[in-house]
């Protein structure tokens, strides 16, 4: 038995010296940076294995036991674990780990549950709804008919009497809730309610929470919705893709709106790193890492309010905070920029209400999913809030700012380098 898997560097090295390079480069930017990006976290060595393995190579259109395709004994066996094991860690009825993306994923949930022209509910996108939650760039506000409910003003937490009336009013098929960029937990309970005395189907999209409730961090949809969709890729540090959980009487009609109605052949490599992913998810380790990274959040959000950065909704239950920066004078595009030139990868984020275009806002969104994966605390966010502070507040344009910039990125360098990832794996290469 020989010991090849899939990679070999050194092949790639001598073959296409380009993309090597690419590789060697994007590993190298991921250590030296500090990833603040909410939607990304750091993969196991374990799911990169999976990813990079031979199962890219198998066609396997269908589901196991009955697949389009011969030879799919092996593949069976990654769909059956991944499957098994996604039931086990969400106590879900019934799971499809096909989907390619969290967008696939909602796309099968539309045509699972809902016919073109069906009125759906779900967040606006200028308040934090996804582009798959009824955006007219997207299918979902071309395809069917959105309505759209806001945050309260005030509070900046959903307004859940809005969500009531605007579904007594329209009767949607479906209601979305779920967010990209909403720091609160969401009531799926008063959700539920509201589902039911319309007679919609409840959807909610856990793509950013899903490994937050995989780690017990915060409550799990999932005794509360009829379907929950998802990626793997964000805080569940699974290989990139989607998820669906539902019920076991829509099973049926889940699976077959993910193959044949959306999609072709699933990947069976990344459906075999999920299967990796989700064994992670139900460990100690990780459950501690989901706690850590709600306690890191917090202390990011309170740090960077110290900063003059004002946490919208007051602060965050979860992963992820967004500020408003314009106490500073500045705007979110600005924040960006300019922590980007200090080695901070955080991003621009319309805040509710936002006077300004998408494409400047007035706010920006942190997440902890990444750092922590390092092995930050607490007492390195207070850290990281007085570096992004010092980035917001230097104009590159303005004398001494492009000088204060690299001072920071000099000590986020002296940072990450303390916090190294894939370290273990360089020592043993
Ligand atoms: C990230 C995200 C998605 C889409 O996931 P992709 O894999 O990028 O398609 C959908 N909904 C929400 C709320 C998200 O945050």
């Amino acid at each position: 038995m020989g010991t090849f898997w899939g990679p070999d560097f050194a092949a790639l090295e001598r073959d296409d010296p380009e993309i090597a390079a690419v590789l060697l480069d994007e590993l190298a930017r991921q250590r030296q940076t500090l990833q603040l990006v909410a939607s990304e976290s750091f993969a196991s060595p374990a799911v990169l294995t999976a990813l990079g393995s031979t199962l890219a190579n198998k066609y396997a259109e269908g589901y196991p036991g009955s697949r389009y395709y011969g030879g799919c004994a092996q593949v069976d066996r990654a769909e059956e674990l991944a499957v098994a094991r996604a039931r086990e860690l969400f106590g879900a009825e019934h799971a499809n780990v096909q989907p390619h993306s969290g967008a696939s994923a909602n796309l099968a949930v539309y045509a699972a549950l809902a016919e073109p022209g069906d009125p759906v509910l779900a967040l606006g996108l200028p308040h934090g709804g996804h582009l798959t939650h009824g955006s007219r760039a997207n299918f979902s506000g071309k395809w069917f008919h959105p309505i759209a409910y806001r945050v309260d003003p005030r509070t900046e937490e959903i307004d859940y009497d809005e969500v009531r009336d605007l579904a007594l009013a329209h009767r949607p098929k479906l209601i979305i809730c779920g967010s990209a960029s909403y720091s609160r937990l969401i009531d799926f309970a008063r959700f539920r309610e509201i589902a039911d005395e319309v007679g919609a189907y409840l959807m909610v999209d856990a793509a950013h929470v899903i490994g937050l409730v995989a780690g017990r961090a915060v409550p799990s949809p999932v005794p509360h919705a009829d379907v929950v969709t998802c990626t793997t890729h964000k805080a569940l540090r699974g290989p990139r893709g989607g998820m669906i959980l539902c019920r076991a009487d829509l099973g049926r009609r889940v699976d077959k709106a993910v193959f044949p109605f959306a999609q072709g052949g699933p990947m069976m490599h990344s459906v075999a790193a999920k299967a990796v992913a989700l064994r992670e998810a139900g460990t100690a380790a990780f459950r501690e890492y989901a706690q850590q990274t709600v306690r890191n959040a917090r202390a990011l959000a309170a740090g960077l309010a110290a900063e003059g950065m004002r946490p919208v909704t007051g602060g965050t239950d979860t992963h992820l905070a967004l500020l408003d920066v314009r106490e500073l004078g500045v705007c979110g595009r600005d924040v960006e920029a300019r922590c980007a030139r200090a080695r901070i990868a955080l991003n621009k984020n319309a805040i509710p209400y936002d006077p300004e275009k998408p494409a400047v806002a007035s706010g920006v969104r942190v997440g902890t999913p990444g750092v922590t994966s390092q092995g930050m605390r607490e007492d390195e966010m207070r850290r990281i809030a007085g570096l992004i502070g010092a980035a917001a507040r230097s104009d590159p344009a303005a004398a001494g700012g492009a000088g204060r910039l690299d001072e920071v990125a000099e000590e986020v360098s002296e940072l990450v380098r303390r916090f190294p990832i894939y370290a273990e794996q360089e020592a043993m290469a």
